[in-house]
């Protein structure tokens, strides 16, 4: 968009140049210590800058930012996590190099910790009462890293303390239908512990539905198959590869929802009111620890019963058995059992967010996000200190750039550092509530960066399909690392494709789950979200997560030395987004495409006729009012997309860009309905709110329709499928008119 550079040195008209000086006089508030370059109300995004940037952007300053985020264990509320929390408050306050403003405001959060005075423990208890055999309470000192004081020991954080004992079952993944899975072999659950592995479902997940059938207590391990792919031994794990170690165990919060367990919906400050813990739902129902592999296989190799199904195998190198017991011909009696000590405890805590502002010369009241949390369960290297290396280096050039005057956004820029992420998006999700009305009537997008490098061979993106556009922008402009003359965007369509209806072979974005802190902003808020990250190559592992993550290995030695040498893939994932982040904050109109929403809604549409057109007619229930609404959406998306660029050749009026802008922005607002889905907390899009029926279409109408399926004509279930339909219908009308010419009836 050069024109408006052209523009800018030839505004003649006295109207606009007149609200250019009111706009630029408001822009910078009184206080700013950073000198302010000419500012034109109809300043675009400067490639020159954007080619700056990317070029200041510095591989080995984001390393030896990692170096020293990573350098302790920075658990959530601990003295680090808040020395931490100061070390952003100075960089973002440095006199070269910071930002216009920087605040540490703190909640007070309900979060959980094992016992330092009792250790969580699992053993396996002989008939006559004797201990046979103790699983790790902590992991192996590898690397003189995993032995310090502060490394928090392996547990399953608001899992509720008790000491049950009973007979060892193995539960695959503790999904419903594993459990049922075991009633169906005939096996007596209730009093038992149930040994499962990770993945397949959320963590706390397995504890509700083990309780569900009675068990006592439930054990979390990671299988070789799923984490190392297949591998185990000490020599070919870490330290000698990046593979998870055989005493590695993975910590994790076991809480269902997100944001503060007390607080739901008010923000955590101490006059809030607050629930009673002891009453508080979302918590695992019963005692659950994790454990590391070389445990997990002296207990499930000794299990005695039936094999378990082919696809409940796994890699500790013996048939895994049922259950329930141990069998006699194997290391302990017969009828030994598993006793799990936990000793959790629940503490209010402060946690604090790290916020930092570079305000708008133009729009200082439009605000581009960028965050990432900065707890780790211990050092933390990868998760989350790799996105928080690239966050400081990223804020480093454009506070640079800022204080010596060469530049200043047209919107204002927040950064934030989020505290108390690994406990359930604390931080994040508590900021939103408190400021819940203005960033609902001000942002523009939240982009966040958390772990920005998984591996090194491929962009990764996840997002609502206003920011696909801005993202491939951005990674067609900047090489691939270690590939001359690729850019990231045509290695990246290699791995993750698709084909669209509008563009043909596309890279694909991934959707926004629950998994880092966007969730509240694009569930709760519906602000248009992105995650964006380097990945693996799929084809080479299939490890269902880096084999570190959230153990003791994490470590800068191993980022350092396995999973980016050089650090190329962390600057590569810093100039994506910071080009992202430009591009939003700089362009005169906003870079978020709607008319990508018309794709999805098509394609949700379809699945829905396809799957579920047949039953929905059997119960006299009609999808022709929501084929209307999309295509009124697309219709009102085409024309609005036409209109900017028809705007685009000619020299706008500013009111006229402002109003374009709105409606860019407020698009994402117009799909929530607080009133949706009652049972789920802050989900309120509707288009993006999780999914349990099979039909990939949209997630009211599918989970409606699995819940009814089986319901006789006139049932209740069968009222809300069409009470979920006719929400679809006014979210895409009102859409459509949200993009509507403003003054249109
Ligand atoms: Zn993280």
């Amino acid at each position: 968009m050069q024109w408006v550079k052209v523009l800018g040195g030839l505004v003649g008209a006295s109207a606009l140049l007149g609200l250019g000086i009111i706009l630029g006089h408001f822009a910078i508030p009184k206080g700013a210590d950073a000198p302010a370059p000419s500012v034109s109300v109809s300043q675009d995004l400067d490639l020159e800058i954007l080619e700056t940037v990317m070029k200041q952007l510095d591989a080995s300053k984001i390393r030896e930012n990692l170096r020293e985020l990573s350098r302790e264990p920075h658990l959530a509320s601990s003295p680090r996590d808040e020395a931490l929390a100061q070390l952003l408050l100075q960089r973002w306050r440095d006199p070269e190099s910071g930002l216009d403003a920087a605040e540490a405001p703190t909640y007070e959060v309900l979060l959980s910790f094992p016992s330092r005075e009792q250790p969580n423990r699992v053993a396996v208890v002989g008939p006559t009462g004797t201990i046979l055999f103790s699983c790790r309470q902590s992991e192996q000192n590898l690397t003189g890293e995993q032995g310090g004081p502060d490394v928090v020991p392996p547990y399953a954080a608001y899992a509720p303390p008790g000491t049950p004992q009973g007979l060892l079952v193995y539960a695959n993944r503790g999904t419903e239908e594993d459990f049922m899975e075991l009633q169906t072999q005939g096996i007596r659950l209730e009093g038992t512990i149930a040994l499962t592995r990770y993945g397949g479902t959320g963590r706390g997940a397995k504890a509700v539905n083990a309780a569900k059938h009675g068990v006592a207590g439930v054990l979390v391990y990671t299988d070789p198959a799923d984490i190392n792919d297949g591998h185990s031994s000490a020599s070919q794990t870490f330290p000698n590869s990046w593979r998870l170690p055989p005493s590695g165990v993975e910590r994790g919060s076991y809480y269902e929802y997100f944001g503060d367990p007390l607080t739901p919906y008010l923000p955590a400050n101490p006059s809030s009111f607050r629930l009673n813990p002891d009453t508080v739902s979302g918590f695992p129902p019963i005692p659950t620890q994790p454990i590391g592999f070389e445990d997990a296989k002296i207990l499930l190799c000794n299990l005695q019963g039936t094999s378990a199904p082919a696809a409940w195998q796994g890699a500790l190198g013996c048939d895994y058995k049922l259950g329930p017991g141990f069998r006699a011909d194997g290391d302990f009696p017969a009828d030994s059992q598993v006793n799990v000590s936990v000793h959790n405890r629940l503490e209010l805590r402060n946690s604090s967010n790290v916020l930092g502002i570079i305000r708008g010369a133009v729009e200082p009241d439009r605000y581009v996000l960028y965050g990432n949390h900065r707890d780790s369960w211990v050092h933390g290297a990868v998760d989350p200190s790799s996105g928080t290396a690239v966050l400081l280096e990223l804020s480093r050039v454009l506070g640079t750039l800022l204080k010596k005057g060469t530049w200043r956004p047209r919107r204002s820029i927040v950064f934030a550092s989020w505290g108390a992420e690994e406990f359930g998006l604390i931080g994040s999700t508590e900021f939103t509530e408190e400021f819940f009305s203005k960033l609902r009537e001000r942002t523009v997008a939240y982009i966040n960066v958390d772990i920005s490098v998984f591996a090194n061979a491929t962009l990764r993106a996840q997002g609502t399909p206003p920011v696909q556009s801005v993202i491939f922008s951005a990674a067609k402009q900047i090489p691939a690392p270690g590939l001359d003359g690729l850019s990231i965007y045509d290695n990246w369509i290699q791995y993750f494709n698709r084909s669209s209806t509008e563009y043909g072979l596309v890279p694909s974005l991934g959707s926004l789950g629950a998994g880092s802190d966007y969730a509240p902003f694009i569930h709760f808020l519906g602000i248009s979200s992105m995650d964006i990250a380097y990945t693996y190559d799929r084809s080479k592992t299939s490890a269902r997560i880096y084999p570190t993550y959230h153990t003791a290995f994490d470590t800068f030695g191993y980022v350092d030395k396995f999973v980016d040498p050089g650090f190329s893939s962390h600057q590569a994932v810093a100039r994506t987004a910071g080009s992202v982040l430009l591009r939003l904050s700089d362009s005169l109109f906003l870079p978020l495409n709607v008319s990508d929403y018309g794709e999805t809604l098509r394609n949700f549409l379809q699945a829905a006729q396809r799957d579920l057109g047949v039953l929905l007619e059997q119960h006299s229930i009609s999808l022709g009012p929501l084929v209307t609404a999309v295509e009124k959406f697309e219709g009102a998306a085409a024309a609005l997309g036409q209109h900017v660029s028809a705007l685009q050749k000619d020299t706008p009026d500013p009111l006229q860009v402002r109003m374009l802008n709105d409606q860019l922005m407020l698009l994402e607002r117009t799909f929530l309905n607080p009133r949706a889905f009652p049972e789920e907390r802050y989900y309120s899009h509707v288009l993006w709110a999780p999914r349990t029926g099979s039909v990939a279409t949209f997630p009211g109408l599918a989970n409606a329709c699995s819940r009814a399926m089986n319901t006789s004509l006139g049932s209740a279930a069968w009222a809300e499928v069409q009470r979920q339909l006719s929400i679809l219908v006014v979210a895409l009308e009102g859409a459509a008119a949200t993009l509507r010419p403003v003054a249109d009836l």
